[in-house]
């Protein structure tokens, strides 16, 4: 049974349906052409050892729509105390859930992403709610990606001898995950699934503005009969993830963020027996060759730049085009651009919707003047955009030299710099000239050309015509400030695991 601790009444609801069943205070947000709800507590506990907790610091806070800037619920503040007992619990809960065989794990994995897709309407219209991201992007790419990622990995659970031949993998241990606001619950999937199948337990914290979905994971859990402790949510700001991250009785840390939170954390974790993986920042270069379906690139470029309001760590955001075809190709962009629907992230046609945060937009519009200030030139497409709420006009910079700040810095934001090259080798020289590594993209017709430049690129994923493509089957992961380790495929579990030799005895 899910539970509020809301201090005047305490509602109860069946996890399993999201409907009152007695006392609270609801509210019901209304998704268009729908006449069903989605229900949202007042207020949210933490989930520690598969019960919903009260805050020890008896603290508060809102988690808002971007979209209105209206109070959506408040969500708890857990302090050191909370912590520890989050991580006490997946530790009380390790022995046994390691114990089962993978077949019993992988039951709950299948478990949990089936429900999933069963409540896909649900999280689809929170997740929209609480990060401002359109309901296209949540109910065609967030949700069914993140039921994919429990498929995915319920599929291993029980193979994991065959993953790593010769070898004895076993559970890593107690892991503790942040996670950040830009895919929230896709990143709790990605966290979680690959953590669980191998048999470790979990502490997980995600970001402060916005909680709602992983904390409707967990009445999914309850809902999966997951055993009591193998997955504990810890709401906070950045002093809960770094209690967390430096809490003693953790093995092994999974963080995605900014590469300035993950540097600090290399630093809490330095000296001590703890694994880290980390996903940072991107700025992706994003290359068009004079032969490239034109057309076609245009919609990538778009696509790579302006899906989540450009809140994407693997985002296209350095166009670098050949001499050749720049101006015909910002043209089309351009044309492309005035089409951009930006607007109610609740409206099914909406292509772009609510910039997350006033703090995202104050960085954004400051990486933007700094681009005018250095003499690139911008373009907007005329754009209304609603009164309440944050809100950004898709943008696009050309004459971007390397030096810019906009080249070099990422925005994290809708906004594209396009610079030129003449030939390959100043395009993978330009497309490398950067202190991240993540994602890249290639649109060119020809094939020798695709495994040229990729095999030169450093980035851990090279797309080929075509961008922003996931797959639970992928690994994804970084270079130089990027980070390191892999999420998603078998690189992605290799985290998760501990290998023993299995010729050795015992
Ligand atoms: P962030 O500020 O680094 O926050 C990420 C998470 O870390 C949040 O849960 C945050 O809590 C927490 N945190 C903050 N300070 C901490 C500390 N000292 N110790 C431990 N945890 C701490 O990043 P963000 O602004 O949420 O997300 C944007 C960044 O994430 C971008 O740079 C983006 O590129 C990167 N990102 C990378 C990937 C990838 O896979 N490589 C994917 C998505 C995003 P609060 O929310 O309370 O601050
Ligand atoms: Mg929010």
């Amino acid at each position: 049974m899910a539970k509020t601790d809301n201090k005047t009444s305490v509602p109860k609801r069946r996890a399993n349906n999201g409907k009152l069943s007695f006392g609270g205070k609801w509210q019901y947000a209304k998704a268009p052409e729908s006449t069903d709800h989605v229900a949202i507590e007042d207020r949210y506990g933490l989930f520690i050892g598969g019960a919903w907790v009260r805050p020890k610091s008896g603290k508060y806070f809102a988690t808002i729509n971007p979209a209105t800037e209206k109070k959506i619920a408040e969500v708890a503040q857990a302090n050191k105390k909370d912590v520890d007992a989050a991580v006490q619990a997946a530790k009380k809960a390790l022995p046994a859930w390691r114990k089962l065989s993978g077949d019993d794990r992988a039951r709950f994995l299948f478990r949990i992403a089936r429900i999933l897709q069963e409540r896909a309407r649900e999280f689809a219209v929170l997740e929209t709610l609480d990060n401002g991201k359109p309901i296209k992007e949540t109910r065609d790419v967030d949700v069914p990606l993140a039921a994919q990622h429990f498929f995915y990995h319920a599929g291993w659970a029980d193979k994991l001898e065959l993953l790593f031949p010769g070898e004895k993998p076993e559970p890593v241990g107690v892991v503790g995950q942040i996670i950040p606001w830009n895919f929230p619950l896709l990143m709790a999937a990605w966290k979680i699934a690959p953590a669980l199948a191998a048999g470790n337990t979990v502490v997980i914290k995600p970001a402060e503005t916005s909680p709602l979905t992983a904390l409707r994971l967990c009445e999914v859990f309850e809902q999966a009969e997951l055993p009591a402790g193998v997955v504990n949510v810890v709401t906070g700001d950045g002093s809960t993830g770094a209690a967390l991250v430096r809490h003693p009785d953790l093995n092994k840390v999974a963080f995605t963020g900014s590469t300035e939170v993950g540097k600090e954390i290399q630093k809490a974790v330095a000296g001590r027996s703890v694994d880290l993986t980390l996903e940072l920042g991107g700025k992706a270069a994003h290359l068009v060759f004079e032969d490239a379906a034109l057309d076609q690139a245009v919609e990538g470029v778009v696509r790579g730049i302006f899906f989540n309001q450009g809140h994407v760590c693997c985002a296209g955001s350095r166009l670098i085009v050949q001499e050749s075809v720049h101006d015909l190709f910002v043209r089309k962009l351009q044309r492309r651009m005035a089409r951009i629907r930006v607007g109610d992230p609740l409206d099914k046609n909406t292509d772009m919707g609510a910039i997350h945060s006033s703090e995202q937009l104050m960085r954004i519009r400051g990486l933007v003047q700094s681009g005018v200030d250095e003499g690139a030139v911008l373009f907007q497409p005329k754009c209304a955009l609603p009164k309440n709420g944050f809100w950004f006009v898709p943008s696009m910079f050309t004459g971007v030299t390397q030096s810019h700040r906009i080249s070099r810095e990422e925005i994290f934001g809708p906004v594209l710099s396009v610079s030129t090259f003449r030939t390959p080798e100043e395009a993978v020289k330009k497309a490398n000239d950067t202190s991240y590594g993540l994602s890249a993209g290639i649109w060119t017709d020809k094939g020798a050309r695709i495994l040229w430049v990729a095999s030169r690129i450093r980035a851990g994923i090279v797309w080929n015509n075509t961008f922003n493509l996931f797959d639970a089957a992928s690994p994804f992961g970084g270079y130089q400030e990027s980070g390191f380790g892999r999420e998603g495929g078998r690189q992605g579990l290799r985290a998760y695991v501990k290998l023993r030799s299995g010729l050795l005895p015992g």
